[in-house]
């Protein structure tokens, strides 16, 4: 049994504590108060552990099922997906002119989280279209804005996004499907996509694609893509159904996790479909949704992840095996050994402290919707571009180190299905894969956003740590965590000195450097976050009835002492590599073979 509570009294601790949303503006101008916020995130914990949780072992058990172009999800998902749409979460974060309700950025990545943490494959499919809705209404002409994004923002249609191809993988200037132009305006597309998650499905009453696709005669590579709407029904204005559109489903794959999910396979011919944004300018309008997504992966990571910590955390407490010196007891429960203490604190503290820098990230959308100047929509621009790789990759490769963790303190009844802590590791398994997987995202952070504005969104990001310690500076009681950040925080500071100094030129050795240099990066945000934390919970001890802040400083001295000094093995990595992964040829590693 998967064990879980939404951790509410966690979110208000960010909403209230970490980002001071109370009286702040994005809540004014939509007439909210903060207990609002947390009226609207009890209720979706309870549609998540009610509905959602109960159909997370049957939906791994059975699967999608494909019968001749037409995928039948798990028993009891339809019925699941009526009530999450009908309760209006799909479009929470939507604005109302577009049937939505406007509530802050965060509040999605809350509800995302909890849905994730109850059932991945399930959040799947309101996932992508939540996406899908971003690209539409930041790219899209006002027309298909009009048509489509009442009904997707309703859940009454899904989207789904349609890159990857057979040949074509991250290398997306490989595609090959094309869009021809009709003298409507609209263009037929021809080709196929595969892995397309949530592609065709019985849920939802039409899905519609976003499709990466090129025009005859557009330049090669990346620079001749561009992005396609194409529905499964074509609808009227109005949106009732007009025809079905040429696009099939031509199978779907059999896989390690998310089997609930269907990932498919396909065909496009002479398919009608819409241009979104600019000719030849796709990946421009895709990556809205791409960024999105990828953030979304990242809290999926984080779901798994706090499920995978609270069913640990339950079975440590029931189960019996050997005892304390002193005990008298026939055998103690197994959280009484530090060995199980330690996992679990490493689960927790690394877990509430990405969950704190993603809901920063978050937030920057939130701040960018006020729109309160240029200098300030940029600045939480550069903030969201620097985190999205980071996040995207820690939160998932941390899910599957925390996932593992947990199986492991179920000893070998993880090993076995009946607990449902094996499924939490296969599922975990694909996030570290799609939407770009973790290896590229460090190619993203090392190569575009390093150089980006000649560094300044890293500079913007060390500024704000500098002015947090510079502020910090006679705050006699936050010291002792300080103290315990600075040695990492310089690690970060002398590897960036030291990949500024590699010549542009020499891509190889940069990219060499890609993973570690991300992950020291990860470990000292996320400290700085834990530092965050802790300022905000040193003075509120003396009135914590629920022992809150008292166990936030405790597990941020945890993080600052056990998990941040990872920094070393990464820079130690970081100036010891060179050239020497180049210098290693093919026939070295055939040379035992
Ligand atoms: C369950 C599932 C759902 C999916 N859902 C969708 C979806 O909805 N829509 C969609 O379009 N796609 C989807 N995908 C596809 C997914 O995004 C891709 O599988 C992923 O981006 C990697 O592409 P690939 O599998 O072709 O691997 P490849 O691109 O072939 O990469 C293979 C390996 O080489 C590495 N690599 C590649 N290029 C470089 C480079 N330049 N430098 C260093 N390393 C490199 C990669 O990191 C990887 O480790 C899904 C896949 C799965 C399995």
């Amino acid at each position: 049994m998967q064990v879980y509570k939404a951790p509410l009294r966690e979110y208000k601790f960010l909403l209230e504590d970490f980002l001071n949303l109370k009286d702040d503006k994005i809540l004014t101008k939509r007439n909210l108060e903060l207990e609002d916020l947390l009226i609207i995130l009890e209720e979706a914990s309870k549609m998540c552990e009610e509905t959602l949780l109960p159909l997370n072992v049957i939906g791994d058990a059975e699967g999608c099922k494909f019968d001749n172009g037409k995928v039948i999800a798990p028993r009891g998902f339809k019925e699941a997906y009526k009530i999450f749409s009908e309760n209006g979460w799909q479009g929470i974060k939507v604005k109302e002119k577009y049937g939505g309700q406007d509530l802050p950025y965060i509040m999605n990545m809350f509800l995302d989280e909890m849905v994730s943490s109850t059932n991945m494959s399930f959040g799947l499919y309101p996932g992508l279209t939540a996406n899908a809705i971003d690209a539409i209404e930041k790219s899209g002409t006002e027309e298909l804005k009009q048509i489509y994004l009442p009904h997707l923002a309703s859940g009454k249609w899904t989207g789904t996004m349609n890159l990857t191809e057979p040949q074509c993988g991250t290398d997306l200037g490989l595609s090959k499907t094309m869009a021809k132009p009709n003298d409507d305006g609209s263009y037929n597309i021809t080709g196929t996509k595969i892995f397309i998650t949530c592609g065709e499905h019985d849920l939802s009453e039409n899905v519609i694609h976003l499709v990466l696709a090129r025009t005859p005669n557009a330049p090669e590579g990346i620079k001749g893509i561009s992005l396609f709407l194409v529905p499964k029904i074509i609808p009227n204005n109005d949106g009732s159904p007009n025809k079905d559109n040429n696009v099939k489903c031509g199978s779907i794959e059999k896989k390690m996790g998310i089997k609930a999910s269907p990932t498919c396979v396909m065909h496009y011919e002479n398919a009608k479909g819409w241009i979104i944004g600019d000719l030849n300018k796709g990946m421009k309008a895709m990556f809205i949704m791409m960024n999105g997504a990828r953030l979304f992966v990242g809290i999926q990571g984080i779901g798994l992840s706090e499920t995978a910590y609270q069913s640990a955390l339950y079975y440590s407490k029931e189960r019996l095996q050997g005892k304390l010196p002193n005990s008298k007891n026939i055998a103690d429960p197994i959280i009484v050994h530090p060995e199980i203490r330690k996992n679990l604190m490493f689960m927790k503290s690394i877990n509430d402290g990405i969950r704190g820098l993603m809901i920063k990230a978050g937030n920057a959308f939130d701040v960018i919707d006020l729109d309160q100047g240029k200098e300030i929509n940029n600045s939480a621009e550069n903030l969201i571009g620097l985190l999205t790789p980071i996040l995207k990759s820690f939160a998932t490769d941390k899910a599957m180190e925390i996932t593992n963790h947990a199986l492991q303190i179920y000893g070998g009844h993880g090993y076995i299905t009946d607990h449902g802590m094996e499924q939490l590791v296969r599922d975990a398994r694909i996030t570290p894969i799609y939407e770009g997987t973790n290896g590229i995202q460090a190619l993203d952070l090392i190569g575009r956003k390093f150089n980006i504005y000649n560094g300044l969104i890293i500079n913007q990001f060390i500024d704000e740590i500098n002015k947090f310690l510079e502020t910090s500076k006679d705050d006699k009681k936050i010291q002792k965590f300080i103290n315990l950040f600075n040695p990492s925080y310089d690690d970060l500071k002398d590897c960036i000195n030291f990949i500024k100094k590699i010549e542009t030129s020499n891509t190889l050795e940069i990219n060499s450097h890609a993973v570690d240099f991300l992950n020291l990066f990860a470990l000292v945000a996320v400290g700085f976050t834990w530092l965050q934390f802790i300022k905000s919970s040193l003075d509120k001890t003396n009135d914590d009835k629920d022992n809150f802040y008292i166990s936030k400083i405790q597990l941020g001295e945890f993080y600052l002492t056990k998990v941040i000094f990872e920094t070393k093995k990464f820079k130690n990595n970081i100036y010891s590599t060179g050239n020497l992964y180049n210098k290693f040829s093919v026939q070295n590693f055939e040379s035992s073979i």
